[in-house]
């Protein structure tokens, strides 16, 4: 057996030559050429393809039992599990991907591309998936492969989820956690998916802001009637919305709701925030420091704060406006929002702020989609210092660890369904043309991620 750093510099080099050598690209090239897209409603054959012909047989050779499991909320959303258990003594870890896609828009990728044809260009991978979320997944399964081949062994062992309808927004993947608790436990979730802050930074970050989408109502009579006549008889529902609105925000969006912000960002989370910076694209608007809560800028803004957002804002027929007091007006609303604010309470805490406000006719009417539960692992948590020393090791660089993405994950299936620590550890960047035409993988940042999971997984076999 060769001695352990022998065998980490082994595992990791043969990860970087996965890349180099090209194996990653034909590999990935055959799971692109799946047109696994999830909205579309006939796409069941292509996900039960992708996971029973390209996933399963890849995993079995390596000596992962595995199997389908069935999706109660949607028959053609099929979840893989698989398991490689080298001692029940070990510790275990969980690993996710999802091998559905957005639709490909073919036709409107630069070059005539095919969204579903792998093709290198400029250091480029490009295709349907390259990057969200077949290009993470397979990367991590090579690492895998790569330190089993240098072991012999992993010295842990090992679970997988791959799901086929996060692009849909999940669809009974939580029943299915549920159903299967006992096969999907675990000690940590560690698994890749998303951006990292910047091309050349390696970036683990632990959890998801949540979201929740509501519709804001001023129903005040069917009908419009002449403003000549019935105008200041009538209440106007669009000034009665807008100044409701105006209750919630300032004028600069800073929030007014106490229950709607985790009052101060705790130290743990602030200390790790403190080491971000976010690599601005060109095509990037221009931020405004003035705007949210004061004194808050960059990362702390929007992976430590709340922000409430107005996504659309209608009264009468913006489109055909006439003379008259219109009997409607409806805003449909957002809050982002991060682990210590309530989620159960931030529909009621908007109802008592409305009403001791005197709106009490504004009617609040939850989503029914677009719902998410806001999650975090502490930045202090003994997995995150193992994947970070790790990372460090392996590329010489400090990675920038995010408490919580800035927008939403199913994160809250592992963290609240399951209870385990999640380690995101991404391998896209921000300018990938993730759900656009053109979506890509950097080969440099491949070649990286490779060496990075790899070293992951051999020191959590040493080390854990
Ligand atoms: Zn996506």
């Amino acid at each position: 057996m060769p001695d352990e750093t022998d065998a980490r510099e082994t595992s990791v080099a043969a990860a970087r030559n996965y890349v180099i050598g090209g194996a990653f690209k034909a590999e990935l090239a055959r799971r692109v050429a799946v047109p696994s897209e999830s909205p579309r409603e006939d796409s069941g054959p292509d996900h039960r393809r992708y996971l029973t012909q390209e996933i399963a047989p890849d995993l079995e050779a390596m000596g992962f039992k595995t199997r389908i499991l069935e999706n109660p909320a949607a028959e053609r959303l099929p979840v893989l599990f698989a398991e490689r258990i080298e001692d029940d003594k070990l510790p275990t870890v969980l690993t996710y991907g999802h091998g559905d896609v957005l639709w490909g828009m073919g036709g409107d990728w630069q070059e005539g591309r095919d969204p579903f044809k792998l093709d290198e260009a400029d250091g480029r991978l490009f295709g349907r998936g390259t990057v969200d979320n077949k290009g993470q997944h397979t990367i991590n399964i090579a690492a895998l492969r790569c330190v089993l081949e240098a072991k012999g062994r992993l010295g842990f062992n090992v679970k997988l989820m791959i799901e086929m309808g996060e692009e849909s927004g999940s669809p009974g993947l939580k029943e299915v956690a549920e159903t299967h608790r006992d096969l999907f436990s675990a000690d940590v979730l560690i698994a890749s998916d998303g951006p990292r802050t910047a091309v050349e930074t390696p970036t683990i970050f632990l959890g998801a802001r949540g979201g929740m989408g509501f519709h804001l109502i001023a129903d005040e009579r069917p009908g419009a009637y002449h403003s000549g006549n019935w105008g200041g008889l009538l209440v106007n529902p669009g000034i009665r919305l807008a100044h409701a609105l105006a209750t919630i925000t300032d004028a600069k969006g800073r929030i007014a709701l106490r229950e709607w912000t985790p009052g101060e960002i705790p130290e743990n989370v602030r200390n790790a925030l403190s080491t971000i910076s976010l690599e601005p694209d060109p095509s990037d608007p221009v931020s405004d420091p003035e705007w949210g809560e004061p004194g808050l800028v960059g990362p702390d803004q929007v992976f430590g704060w709340c922000n409430f957002e107005i996504l659309a804002f209608t009264c009468g027929r913006p489109e055909a406006p006439v003379n008259a007091v219109p009997g409607c007006a409806r805003a449909t609303c957002q809050l982002r929002y991060v682990v210590g604010v309530e989620t159960a309470r931030i529909l009621p805490a908007l109802r008592e702020h409305l009403d001791a406000h005197g709106f009490q006719d504004i009617k609040i009417e939850p989503m029914k989609r677009g719902f998410f539960t806001a999650t975090r692992t502490d930045p202090n948590n003994e997995w995150v210092r193992l994947v970070t020393a790790s990372i460090q090791e392996t590329t010489g660089k400090a990675p920038a660890v995010l408490p919580n993405l800035g927008g939403s994950l199913p994160n809250e299936i592992f963290v609240e369904t399951l209870g385990m620590p999640t380690v995101w550890v991404p391998h896209s960047h921000r300018a990938c043309g993730q759900h656009a035409p053109d979506e890509h993988m950097l080969l440099s940042v491949a070649e990286e991620a490779a060496a990075i999971m790899a070293g992951i997984f051999h020191d959590i076999g040493e080390r854990a």
